[in-house]
């Protein structure tokens, strides 16, 4: 048994920034289930938005983060979301982070505004604030555990069970607060840009102590990933290549996008990817460099040309196929702009949460700031309760309380969640219809949920679906097939 005073779930910059800023207010635990750097964050190639030079306004990113959500985000949280962007950066630089001087520009932004270091911005921002939390003295870190049910005991959260890597019992770590930053849910999908990590388990946990996930229909497909499986994930072909200038064209070498929306390459993403979508019916798409000097390509690109080398391809000389991927959870575990769900105790921050910023679809380059953003907020939100006295104690569960789970073997596990990403992408994915949905709750209820990863995937495709079939007109990413299409 384990007793902290801040419990994290998760490595990524969502967790990791919490943390840090915590960590003069006590002791910390941190868990993550995998390697430390097994999280979205390492992945993110474009960077961070934030309104930071003469020719740009708050407003202006506000109204762009509105448009790209079909003016479903909330103003008041996404005017928090970029009034605090300019102190993240600030916060990143403090821990190392390198930006360079010029901000790009990505689809759906009206003015360049994406701040990056590299063209592997979030392997570079994760890397810092690995370094930090392991520097600092009050923050320890546990890999390998698995976080598998909140302690609700008292009516509120009191911490995790949780299961340490090929051990069959789960354990209590108790804390007085807990901070759920999991992460998204792309592997519930067949095809996806997220890590391992990513099985939506934040919002199953939130789902089993009560608290109804938000939004879910909204999931993010982005439209430019490789079209290359390698071992679950999919590699991304970053936004900023089209805000470069890369082209994508069709199986005639044509571009076509300007026949789905004026601003073509550059239009938001939920239009892009229905577009390749649509397209990938008579044959590949491409990504479409050549043009562009080959140079200035590499120069800007150098890590996504090494890594498109390895599967030997050409970034400034071949075409490159490419395929949408589900990529972004707009929705997630409700919480108000402190960080706080509902649940007395318990907070949520990064993609995990849904804070309302994001609207019906999000705007290139704002997951990494909410994450800073909110986990500020959070921070802020248990420094006022600490010095109000407004924390509350620990209260622990009898031995007997704690769950028994049921563990199967790797590769049943493996194989039950293939199935389920195959039912997903073909009926939950880009293009849904009512009876596809009703197809896809169905044939998913048929898979044996004995294992608890097994249950929390099912836990949260239902509520997914069920969001779907809620929600019977299309908006933002969640696109319903008409019978007019
Ligand atoms: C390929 C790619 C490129 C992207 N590019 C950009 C970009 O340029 N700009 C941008 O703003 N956003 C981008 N995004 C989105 C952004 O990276 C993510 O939304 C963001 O990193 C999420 O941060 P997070 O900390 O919430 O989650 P993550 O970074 O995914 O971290 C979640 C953590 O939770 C852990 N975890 C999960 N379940 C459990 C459990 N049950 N128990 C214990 N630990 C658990 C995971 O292991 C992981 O450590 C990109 C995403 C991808 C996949």
């Amino acid at each position: 048994m384990l007793k902290t005073d801040y419990l994290i779930i998760g490595s990524g910059i969502a967790g990791l920034s919490t943390a840090l800023q915590l960590k003069d207010q006590g002791k910390i635990t941190v868990i993550t289930r995998g390697e430390l750097k097994q999280a979205n964050t390492y992945w993110a190639q474009g960077g961070i938005a934030a309104v930071m030079t003469k020719e740009d306004r708050f407003v202006k990113h506000i109204n762009d983060t509105l448009d790209a959500g079909a003016g479903h985000g909330d103003r008041d949280a996404i005017r928090h979301l970029v009034e605090g962007a300019p102190k993240a950066i600030r916060f990143l630089e403090s821990i190392g982070v390198k930006f360079k001087k010029e901000p790009a520009l990505e689809g759906g932004h009206s003015v360049a505004r994406i701040w990056r270091t590299t063209d592997f911005t979030g392997q570079d921002i994760l890397n810092q604030l690995i370094k930090a939390v392991q520097k600092a003295k009050n923050i320890e870190v546990k890999d390998h555990v698995d976080a598998v049910e909140l302690i609700v005991k008292n009516d509120r959260c009191n911490g995790a069970y949780v299961r340490v890597q090929d051990q069959e019992e789960l354990h209590p770590i108790y804390a007085k607060r807990t901070v759920l930053a999991t992460g998204g849910l792309g592997q519930l999908y067949a095809k996806t840009s997220n890590t391992k990590a990513a099985a939506g388990d934040g919002i199953a946990l939130a789902a089993k102590a009560g608290l109804e996930p938000t939004a879910l229909e909204f999931i993010q497909f982005h439209p430019t990933a490789l079209n290359h499986d390698d071992k679950g994930r999919y590699f991304l072909l970053s936004e900023t290549l089209r805000g470069f200038g890369a082209k994508i064209v069709n199986v005639e070498g044509k571009s076509f996008l300007d026949e789905y929306d004026s601003r073509a390459e550059l239009a938001p993403r939920d239009i892009v990817t229905r577009a390749v979508n649509f397209e990938l019916a008579n044959g590949a798409v491409y990504l479409d460099m050549r043009h562009l000097n080959g140079k200035e390509v590499k120069k800007r690109f150098p890590n996504i040309y090494k890594r498109l080398k390895q599967y030997g391809l050409d970034l400034t000389n071949d075409l490159i196929p490419i395929t949408p991927v589900a990529h972004f959870s707009c929705g997630g575990v409700p919480t108000d702009l402190k960080g706080t769900t509902k649940l007395p105790g318990l907070s949520a921050v990064g993609e995990v949460a849904y804070t309302k910023v994001h609207g019906a679809n999000r705007l290139a380059s704002n997951a990494l700031l909410e994450a800073v953003v909110f986990a500020e907020s959070i921070v802020k939100e248990i420094i006022r309760q600490k010095e109000t006295g407004a924390e509350a104690e620990i209260t622990e569960v009898d031995p007997s309380e704690i769950p028994k789970v049921v563990i199967e073997s790797l590769p049943q596990v493996k194989a039950y969640a293939k199935r389920i990403g195959q039912i997903m992408w073909e009926r939950v994915g880009i293009v849904r219809s009512e009876e596809g949905l009703k197809k896809a709750l169905k044939e998913i209820s048929e898979i044996p949920a004995r294992d608890y990863r097994i249950q929390n995937r099912q836990i949260v495709c239902y509520k997914l679906i069920q969001a779907c079939l809620h929600r019977p007109l299309s908006l933002g990413c969640h696109y319903i097939a008409s019978d007019l299409d």
